[in-house]
């Protein structure tokens, strides 16, 4: 027998949050963003749940040839651009746009044979810091890509610090517009939160991810209220029941004592299946459909549910750990992180079934 863990990734939920996101931004190109493993939810699973998207933006190499040889003809972008002179060479084989945000890139860019191979992202710096030119190499930047013979269409880009807070992406949009002006190209700013939020990001081109996958860009609220729908839920079964007296602990370090007499459940679900270790008590969770809490710390294979909502829970109740019913966005808030990091980690150990619905 496997254990009971089970995680299930929706392909109908990916194409209904795509479609969400066509209609706050009627018209735009959109790259679905399936980095890191598509979020956690398996990179074939995105590229069948997004292939309505325009294009697939990434950032692993290896990952994009994987997308090609299954398949995948429309464009690819990689988001970090290339890593060495080989990722440049990889590009034009395969037709991979590549983000250019540092000088070094730019002289890799010279090797391509090819006239016209390579369309480039030029990556404007609008104030996170990380990757991306100021204003005045930038330009310069733009300028130099108009003389190398192997690059084909540029893209101005940025991406945006606080676009999840209101009025969060307005400097950030001042600097991009004055770095761009009179500069004769397309433009991508957005990203899920500015393709929710900032329709003045949406340019001619947006760059959604974690909404996608059915999780809010947002400090609060969850993706359930943006019409989202979850892509992934994480499931398992009570393997054991407990009766506690008062005063009983529950679990490493006993950070949990019960004030009265109370029956608790014993979840196959810890921290080496993903699940989050710093989830304190009372994180949600849901027992044979019912919500309740969590109880006392996460072990690696176990934590504990408190069994008080569901008198007719027992060994083999299902316990739905994040999904339709229970929030990824909450339990992520609970312990401390963001729904993104909770799908990037489910583990491997954890068996994936797909659900899609329009499969023959
Ligand atoms: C990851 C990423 C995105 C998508 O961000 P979400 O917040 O998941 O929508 C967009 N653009 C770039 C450059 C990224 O790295």
């Amino acid at each position: 027998m496997p254990r009971p863990i089970l995680a299930t990734v929706s392909i109908d939920a990916m194409r209904h949050n795509l479609a969400r996101v066509r209609e706050r931004a009627v018209g735009r190109f959109v790259w679905a963003v399936v980095k890191a493993d598509g979020y956690g939810h398996g990179l074939a699973n995105a590229a069948r749940g997004f292939a309505d998207a325009d294009g697939l933006a990434l950032i692993e190499f290896d990952a994009a040839a994987r997308l090609r040889a299954h398949g995948w003809r429309r464009p690819l972008l990689m988001l970090e651009g290339a890593f060495d002179p080989d990722d440049v060479a990889q590009a034009a084989r395969e037709r991979l746009a590549l983000v250019v945000h540092e000088a070094r890139q730019l002289d890799w860019l010279q090797a391509v044979d090819a006239p016209g191979a390579l369309d480039v992202f030029l990556k404007f710096n609008s104030g996170m810091n990380r990757l991306g030119f100021a204003r005045e190499a930038f330009r310069d930047a733009f300028a130099r890509l108009g003389r190398i013979a192997g690059v084909g269409r540029v893209t101005l880009m940025t991406h945006l610090a606080d676009a999840d807070v209101p009025g969060g992406a307005d400097e950030a949009l001042r600097r991009f517009e004055a770095a761009c002006e009179g500069l004769p190209a397309r433009r991508t700013i957005a990203n899920s939160a500015a393709t929710l939020d900032v329709a003045a990001a949406h340019g001619d081109a947006l760059r959604p991810g974690v909404m996608l996958y059915g999780g809010t860009p947002f400090g609060d609220g969850d993706a359930r209220a943006l019409g989202l729908r979850a892509a992934m839920r994480l499931e398992s079964r009570l393997i054991a029941v407990q009766q506690l007296q008062p005063g009983d602990a529950v679990g490493y370090g006993s950070t949990f004592r019960a004030q009265r007499p109370m029956r608790i459940g014993v979840v196959a679900c810890g921290y080496a299946d993903g699940y989050p270790r710093h989830a304190p008590t009372g994180t949600p969770v849901a027992v044979d459909g019912v919500p309740t809490a969590t109880l006392g710390r996460v072990a690696m294979d176990m934590l504990t549910v408190d069994l008080e909502p569901v008198p007719a829970a027992r060994p083999g109740s299902r316990v739905e750990l994040w999904g339709d019913g229970v929030s990824i966005d909450a339990v992520a808030r609970a312990s401390g992180t963001i729904g993104y990091e909770l799908m990037c980690a489910l583990a491997r150990r954890v068996p994936v079934r797909v659900e899609d619905g329009a499969a023959p």
